[in-house]
């Protein structure tokens, strides 16, 4: 029996006014899950107006008052971690004991680093002209935001936003999209428990249209956006002069230089392809592998996937779950096909599997001899390949990494220290990781796209979510 969901708008449950529903298939079993209701026009005004009035109420309390907020929903988490696990590995396919566990406990750090962080947020006094004069600055929130986020995630994600939002006094919307957002909605319980303001946090799950009406809002101050370029392009062009925190795709690059730990690279390698079954914006999509290294390379990364075990995502053993999505799925079958038309040798995996419950369990692939303007190459598959293109040099290796529109984590092996420095300036990347995979991850990381790609701006750090106001003083006498 699918249960029946209720949105989270102004601190209460509710069915919405809408007479529409989304109704949610697992990836892992193919059963209809739940239904979640599709909110109206109306729940959207009444989630943003209650945001407006948290916002006000907030004004009030100290920095330690949300800080202590933000602690007791970090806390009450720890409790139901298991729970709502579950829940995320069956609408969204990752494996539970590998992954979906981790994920939801690290998410509750975001609330905790964010309480922490918001104590030490000071301003600066500045040196003035007159004598007379005394200037500072202090942090404001920035208001209402809407924060729209992806299916990878859809606990994670939210929560970069929620944590620093919230400890700085913002009041903030989030619309997952419909298909995974149980779990983000019994995280909701939390919140509630907590004693977060009411309409401080309003979860209202949805497609793009919901999302649309969100950052158009006249009563929305801010967006943050986490999900695909193409999309991000058209929020950008509809939601004018609003601020905002935009993460969009990557295409990580690896670079396996002459001198790299090869063993160490094609296993880091494989991780950054197979892990979250590759549906991840920092995933190793493109591995530059150079000549000299490429034999050596491949009989690693062959044995290197050995490893990855697809499976029931919930079976202890199994550390790749299926694809969340057909859409997804018929992106890796479109650039599987490219590839192979160009003259790409897959190695291993390259179809979907066979003999599960649903058709987006797909085989982990590795593919060679890829040509650069593939589309596995040029694009985000967000699937798990990997596909290797070779490079003469490491001026070679350079091109061909920075031949792309996206530049949100790459990575290269090297042992040499000045090698490191040398690929570290030229690649453009938010982040360049060293000898390790583009999947490495710290939940403090300032994270984001490099400037001049398409991968988007800002860092979801608790400044990005404070208002910057001066404050001048002039004082009746010369002391
Ligand atoms: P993906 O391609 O990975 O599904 P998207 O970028 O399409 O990612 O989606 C990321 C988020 O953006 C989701 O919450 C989705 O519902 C939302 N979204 C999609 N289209 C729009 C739109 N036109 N306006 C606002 N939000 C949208």
């Amino acid at each position: 029996m699918p249960t029946d969901l209720k949105l989270f708008i102004a601190g209460e449950w509710t069915e919405g006014t809408g007479d529409d529903h989304y109704e949610v298939h697992s990836p892992v079993t193919g059963e209809h899950i739940y239904n979640v209701p599709k909110a109206s026009q109306a729940d959207i005004d009444r989630a943003v107006s209650a945001a407006r009035e948290a916002v006000e109420e907030m004004r009030h309390w100290t920095a330690f008052e949300r800080a202590e907020v933000c602690l007791r929903v970090y806390d009450l988490w720890q409790h139901r971690a298991e729970e709502v696990a579950r829940i995320l590995t069956l609408e969204q396919g990752k494996p539970y004991h590998e992954e979906a566990l981790g994920d939801i406990e690290e998410s509750a750090d975001y609330f905790q680093i964010a309480a922490e962080d918001v104590k030490r947020l000071s301003g600066e006094v500045l040196p003035t002209t007159e004598r007379n004069r005394r200037m500072f600055t202090v942090h404001r929130p920035v208001g209402v935001w809407a924060a729209i986020t992806p299916w990878n995630f859809p606990v994670m994600i939210p929560m970069e936003y929620l944590g620093p939002g919230l400890a700085t006094g913002n009041a903030l919307i989030v619309k997952p999209p419909e298909f995974t957002s149980w779990a983000l909605l019994e995280v909701g319980k939390v919140f509630e428990e907590a004693g977060v303001p009411k309409g401080a946090i309003s979860i209202i799950p949805g497609a793009g249209d919901i999302g649309t009406q969100l950052v158009t809002h006249p009563g929305v101050d801010a967006v943050g956006f986490t999900g695909s370029s193409a999309t991000g392009a058209k929020i950008v062009s509809m939601m004018g002069l609003k601020r905002s925190i935009m993460e969009m795709s990557g295409n990580g690059p690896t670079i396996v230089t002459s001198d790299a730990d090869i063993i160490k690279a094609a296993e880091a390698a494989v991780y950054g392809a197979y892990y979250n079954a590759g549906q991840v914006c920092v995933a190793t999509e493109r591995l530059i592998v150079l000549d000299e290294v490429h034999d050596q390379f491949v009989e690693a990364a062959m044995k290197a996937a050995e490893e990855v075990r697809l499976g029931d995502p919930f079976d202890e053993n199994t550390n790749m779950g299926p694809l969340n999505n057909e859409p997804t799925a018929q992106k890796m079958d479109r650039h599987m096909a490219d590839a192979v038309a160009r003259g790409a040798e897959v190695l291993m995996g390259g179809k979907r599997a066979s003999g599960y419950p649903t058709d987006l369990y797909y085989e982990f692939t590795i593919i060679d001899k890829v040509p650069e303007e593939s589309a596995v190459s040029q694009e985000e598959s967000f699937g798990p390949v990997l596909p290797i293109l070779s490079a003469r040099d490491d001026e070679d290796a350079i091109g061909v990494a920075n031949r792309t529109r996206l530049g949100l984590q790459a990575a290269v092996f090297t042992n040499d220290l000045t090698k490191a420095f040398y690929y570290a300036d030229r690649i453009r990347s938010g982040t360049v990781i060293v000898n390790d995979s583009t999947d490495t991850w710290e939940t403090f990381q300032p994270f984001g796209g490099a400037a001049g790609t398409d991968t988007g701006w800002g860092r979801q750090r608790i400044h990005e979510f404070t208002d910057l106001q001066t404050i001048v003083f002039s004082l009746r006498e010369e002391l």
